[in-house]
């Protein structure tokens, strides 16, 4: 999904590791990317086969980028020009054709549809499933400060809103109705389309259309928010909430981002805030840079992102890199991990199997001992005897642990050495190792965790035990 929603899932699957750090919890992640031919339009398709060749989007996309910065604007410009007219054709077919299914003759209904969009006006875009966390009605927080940015006579703003809400859910509803309502504002109609039963047909016309994809989810809650991926080949820009795919794809020159990196539950303060956010930065930066022209009629500076967006963040949002990453990180690993413990009848696998019995059988007979701690010059020697029981010792590590000093750090884990077993006590060893002593001792605790080079900890064997040094 993304880097972020790992974290996430780190933590909502945390309770199926009792014990274990959060860092520990064995959940990884994949960043969505999208199958670009897909989701490209014919115009997107010819400007990237000129600048990178035919069938852009088969092998390695690597070398991409550097073959993509080199469009010049105007060809850019004219392919946002050629998206966005094909846009607002679709949305003027669509309406028409709901006026002829509500009785109106044909040549009539095309004749009104007509006044719907302008091809040359600064396209936004917004399509969602109508979920409260997604905050599809963000946009709404000030209707009168956001009306003055659609209709600026001279640098007016349109918009394309699609979505739907789950038929049991009154509170989406209720925002596909606020939007209606504000749409029925006189001076906001015609700046607005609102397209029904947003499913992937629309999506794709949107994606391939509008200038800006807006993305306003609380965040952490949106996994990916993957179709702000589709933009990127037809070169629309993002903005976006830093969640889910855009807190790793944003920089600054290559799309806009709101909030401030950090979660703010459901905070009806911070909501506004990041609304005046959105507000601030259609009016202080998207207008001004969609509508400031050279004397060709380009405006190069927005050209210039479209271009960063398109070269930086195609190739690597897209299903070439995700699938990439899926089969070396995930699948090809543990395709040689299941080989190996089918091979010679099951060997490995039979001893697995028993080495995760005997531990689920055994563990409560397994007990930390008081910590012996020495104070040497510049470290701890931490001596522990460790009472294994009917574990053999091979099955099981011994380690010195302390959280992270601070966020940016890791978690401190070292593996404690065995020594020599204890006289009188069966099973039982003195396990010994430093640590750093520019930390109180109550920050390292010794822990036992299973231990085999065959199988991964704590996914197929989660016992672990804790005994604090300070
Ligand atoms: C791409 C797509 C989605 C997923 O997009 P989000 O960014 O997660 O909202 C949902 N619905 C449709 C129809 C799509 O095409």
């Amino acid at each position: 999904m993304s880097r972020l929603h790992g974290e996430v899932s780190r933590r909502i699957f945390g309770p199926l590791f009792p014990g274990w750090p959060i860092a520990e919890v064995p959940v990884g992640y994949v960043t969505n990317g999208v199958h670009v031919p897909t989701w490209d339009s014919a115009a997107s398709d010819a400007l990237w086969t000129k600048a990178v060749g035919k069938q852009p989007w088969m092998g390695d996309l690597r070398g991409m980028s550097e073959r993509i910065s080199q469009i010049p604007d105007e060809e850019i410009w004219q392919l946002r020009a050629d998206n966005r007219a094909a846009l607002v054709k679709y949305v003027r077919e669509r309406y028409a054709r709901e006026l002829r299914l509500h009785g109106l003759a044909g040549d009539e209904a095309v004749e009104q549809s007509r006044h719907l969009g302008d091809p040359n006006v600064l396209t936004l875009g917004f399509a969602r499933r109508f979920a409260t966390y997604k905050r599809p009605t963000l946009l709404l927080a000030d209707p009168e400060r956001f009306a003055r940015i659609l209709t600026s006579p001279q640098r007016p703003v349109q918009m394309v809103v699609a979505g739907k809400a789950h038929p049991a859910d009154e509170p989406g509803k209720a925002m596909v109705r606020q939007w209606l309502k504000f749409m029925e504002r006189p001076d906001v109609r015609p700046h607005i389309v609102f397209v029904p039963d947003y499913n992937i047909n629309v999506a794709e016309q949107l994606t391939q259309g509008v200038d800006v994809w807006i993305n306003n989810p609380r965040r952490p809650w949106e996994a990916s928010g993957t179709s702000g991926m589709k933009v990127l080949v037809n070169g629309g820009l993002n903005l976006s909430e830093l969640d889910g795919w855009w807190a790793e794809a944003y920089e600054p020159g290559l799309g806009w981002a709101i909030g401030d990196g950090q979660g703010h539950g459901s905070d009806p303060e911070w909501d506004r805030h990041e609304a005046e956010q959105v507000y601030d930065l259609l009016e202080n930066e998207i207008v001004p840079t969609f509508y400031q022209r050279n004397e060709r009629g380009v405006p190069e500076k927005w050209t210039g992102m479209v271009r960063s967006s398109m070269a930086k963040l195609t190739p690597y949002f897209s299903t070439n890199r995700m699938v990439r990453e899926y089969v070396e990180t995930y699948y090809r690993p543990l395709a040689e991990v299941y080989e190996g413990r089918v091979a010679r009848d099951q060997a490995v696998g039979a001893q697995v199997f028993g080495w995760r019995h005997n531990l689920k059988t055994f563990w409560n007979t397994v007990h930390i001992g008081d910590a012996d701690i020495e104070l040497r010059d510049d470290h701890y020697l931490i001596k522990v005897s460790v009472l294994l029981g009917e574990v053999p010792p091979e099955d099981v590590r011994v380690e010195v642990y302390a959280e992270p000093e601070d966020a940016t750090k890791a978690a401190f884990c070292k593996t404690m050495e065995r020594h020599g077993e204890l006289i009188g006590a069966a099973n039982c060893f003195i396990f010994a190792a430093t640590a750093p002593n520019h930390r109180p001792l109550r920050d390292y605790s010794v822990r036992v965790i299973p231990s085999n080079p065959n199988a991964a900890v704590p996914l197929e064997a989660r016992q672990i035990l804790w005994k604090n040094c300070g």
